[in-house]
């Protein structure tokens, strides 16, 4: 399989509202991705519907974007991207809500003395951020402030004050928690139960906040846009009032419903007057309708509210899908579950309805994604017509969601044709398309060693987990034999992760660099050199450097695009190596990168002279005979080689290493000893051929020279103790 490049992208410099519950995607990698195609028509689909901006930037690109979105939150995230309210909007929205009157006192007023506390240390009365509670503990242990009056910030304990606030709220309770349920499900409905049980994911405090401003909602007379406006920081504020903030942060992305040991409650009131500026920076109006309303032939979103099963008989006949493009599903059911909360607290229960299933407390395992991508895939094929690319998006990639996604796509017709990996932080890239169900057979366990050891030998050095099962999923792929007709998905996900481990486990060829038992852990390698002459890192090097030989004055994008189809697929160098290779040979102005001075090819070339030069001097004051070998300076004494020093001007150590014995030194440029010990911390069997030779740097060599009385100890000394990671201009002990 040739392997697309994969399109680099720029991490959105807003991550926008609800962001720790969408997709982590980049901006510019959907539209790079359709610039390359030659698509015939301009009809888009998206049918998994869960990125909105994915779909916001497919219709700025020129295309008319159908999308299926059967979650109501994303929907509504959707359409308020597509068309933001002004921020004035905004500030006139909460403006109104603030002014409406509870009892004698304004209702702004009235919420936010729920958050009073006092200054430690001025004393003052003031408004807290957050409240910092533990889990099951009926009043909080700590609060976060900034005082306005004396300047006295951060976290302080809870004051008496504070837990006689929070125990009063807590005595009313019951009445609002029973009204907040009520809006989503009617007492009598089953499901009853599991809203219930979703609303114990908020505190007494910010759900009376809560049920308090979605009650106004309902009774103010605003204009529709203001509405709107109002919505959406409610709509914030519902995710802002619950409990699942750590607190501190260790997990920013939830996927469950479960409280944190420690958390942050935080002030809801403060959190929607910060909220308008997310919505507000979404860029210009896209059209947006909802099916079966046209749209502008100059590109637009157009909606579809059900389920793509209902869709694929309507859109067949009547528009010709030129491309398929969605970020793939993958579990989150605490945001399925609080999607149907909030659904049913701004819109009712009506919204709910639709979407009800989401409520019931269900643990959704990659199986059950599977199954569901499955169907998905299934609709999907019936919609297009064969040949149609798909470019799919899977963030957060990790093994089992690569088998559910690959598998499920192979036996529904959507041939395989590419994957694009860069880390285990980023999104995979996948792109098939559709075609004619395959004959599916079984997997031949020889055939995924080798294609494993394939990989491993052209890489030319080890690999983390995630790559080499996206490997082996490329190659059962190719095999039509992800998932032989007879087995259900749980089956397809273990036996794909065991075929694999016993192909890893059980061919000597195979090296296992890591502490701990499991096979997804640390970096797999292999024990006998490699096919490719030089190892990932070193190619990428030598290829970076190069670009910025030509292209001074590049942004990191630049190098990117221009890096990426050198080294597709699977072989995608990582930003942490690229920015090792930039930090160690180029400058940053502003954005822009430019190679030093001294690392311009021609000046790396006189540099390197100078030091053989130095070396042949010092050599010759130690009394030994001296003598030029390839890239190396011999010292020898009768005859017999003492030293031998291996100059680069770069860190391609691999180089040096392979015919090096016992006499060897590497010299290389003070400005490459950091790259040279981040490749070893990269790369394992690097490291510990390493640990066997000597590594110095043109520095050293300069400093000795200047020593009036060197001896050949003091020599083997300074030698002995130059460490490879010794940053750049530090200064030399003598
Ligand atoms: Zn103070």
């Amino acid at each position: 399989m040739d392997s697309q490049p994969y399109f680099p992208g720029l991490k959105p410099a807003d991550p926008g509202p609800l962001s720790r519950f969408l997709p982590p995607l980049e901006e510019g990698v959907i539209s790079a991705w359709l610039s390359h195609q030659n698509l015939t028509g301009n009809w888009l689909l998206d049918p998994f519907g869960f990125s909105p901006r994915l779909v916001l930037e497919a219709a700025r690109s020129g295309y008319r974007v159908l999308v299926t979105v059967n979650n109501p939150i994303t929907r509504f995230l959707l359409e308020t991207f597509a068309n933001p309210p002004p921020e004035s909007e905004f500030t006139a929205a909460l403006a109104d809500l603030g002014s409406v009157k509870k009892g004698d006192e304004r209702l702004e007023h009235h919420l936010q003395t729920l958050y009073f506390t006092n200054c430690e240390k001025c004393g003052q009365q003031i408004r807290a951020q957050a409240f910092l509670w533990r889990k099951g503990e009926a009043v909080p242990y700590a609060r976060v402030y900034e005082c306005g009056h004396c300047g006295d910030a951060g976290e302080r304990l809870a004051a008496e004050d504070d837990i006689e606030r929070a125990r009063k709220i807590a005595a009313t309770d019951g009445l609002h928690r029973s009204r907040s349920f009520e809006r989503v499900v009617s007492l009598k409905d089953e499901n009853r139960f599991h809203a219930e049980e979703a609303i114990q994911h908020y505190l007494p405090r910010p759900l009376y906040v809560l049920t308090t401003v979605i009650n106004r909602l309902e009774s103010l007379s605003l204009s529709p846009e203001r509405r709107r406006a109002l919505t959406a920081l409610i709509l914030l504020a519902c995710d802002a009032g619950n409990t699942l903030w750590a607190h501190p942060a260790e997990r920013p992305r939830p996927k469950q419903l479960s409280t944190p040991n420690q958390f942050r409650e935080h002030n809801v009131w403060m959190m929607m007057e910060h909220g308008s500026s997310l919505f507000t920076e979404m860029g210009g109006r896209v059209a947006c309708e909802t099916w079966p309303r046209r749209l502008p032939e100059d590109g637009g979103i157009c909606i579809y509210e059900g389920r793509l099963r209902d869709l694929a008989h309507e859109v067949k006949k009547e528009i010709p899908i030129a491309a398929v493009f969605g970020s793939l599903p993958r579990p989150n059911q605490a945001f399925w579950t609080l999607s149907a909360l909030w659904a049913g607290w701004l819109w009712g229960r009506e919204a709910v309805e639709p979407y009800k299933a989401a409520l019931r407390r269900r643990r959704y395992d990659w199986a059950w994604n599977a199954t569901a991508l499955n169907s998905m895939f299934n609709h999907l094929n019936e919609l297009l017509a064969d040949g149609v690319p798909v470019f799919g998006l899977l963030p957060e990639p990790e093994p089992s969601f690569l088998t559910s996604a690959f598998s499920a796509a192979e036996v529904t017709g959507f041939a395989l044709e590419s994957v694009a990996l860069r880390t285990e932080h980023d999104p995979v890239q996948a792109i098939w398309k559709s075609s004619q169900k395959p004959e599916m057979s079984k997997a031949n366990p020889g055939l995924v060693q080798d294609a494993l050891h394939n990989y491993l030998s052209l890489r030319g050095e080890p690999a983390g987990y995630l790559h080499i099962h996206a490997a082996g999923l490329i190659t059962l792929a190719e095999a039509h034999a992800l998932k032989p007709s007879e087995l259900e998905f749980d089956e397809v996900l273990r036996r794909t992760h065991a075929l694999f481990e016993s192909a890893l486990k059980e061919d000597d060829r195979f090296v296992h660099y890591s502490t701990g038992e499991g096979v997804d852990t640390g970096l797999w390698g292999l024990k006998l050199a490699a096919a490719a002459d030089e190892s990932l890192s070193d190619r990428v090097e030598i290829a970076v450097v190069t670009y910025l030989q030509k292209n001074p004055n590049s942004i990191f994008i630049e190098i990117e695009s221009d890096l990426n189809p050198r080294f597709p697929g699977l072989f995608t160098p990582s930003k942490g190596l690229v920015y090792a290779v930039l930090n160690s040979y180029a400058e940053k102005d502003g954005a822009r990168w430019t190679l030093r001075a001294e690392d311009v090819a021609s000046a790396r070339r006189d540099e390197m002279n100078n030091v053989l030069n130095l070396l042949e001097v010092i050599g010759k004051r130690l009394g030994y005979e001296t003598r030029m070998e390839d890239k190396s300076i011999l010292w020898e004494e009768n005859g017999k080689p003492v030293h031998s020093f291996y100059v680069l001007a770069s860190a391609l150590v691999g180089r040096a290493l392979e015919n090096a014995d016992e006499q060897t030194v590497i010299v290389i440029p003070g400005g490459r000893a950091a790259l040279a010990a981040y490749k070893q911390q990269r790369d394992p069997a690097l490291a510990s051929r390493m640990k066997k030779f000597r590594v110095i740097k043109y520095r050293l060599l300069r400093a000795l020279n200047e020593v009036q009385i060197l001896t050949r100890e003091s020599f083997e000394e300074q030698v002995a103790s130059d460490p490879v990671e010794q940053s750049r201009g530090q200064m030399m002990m003598f």
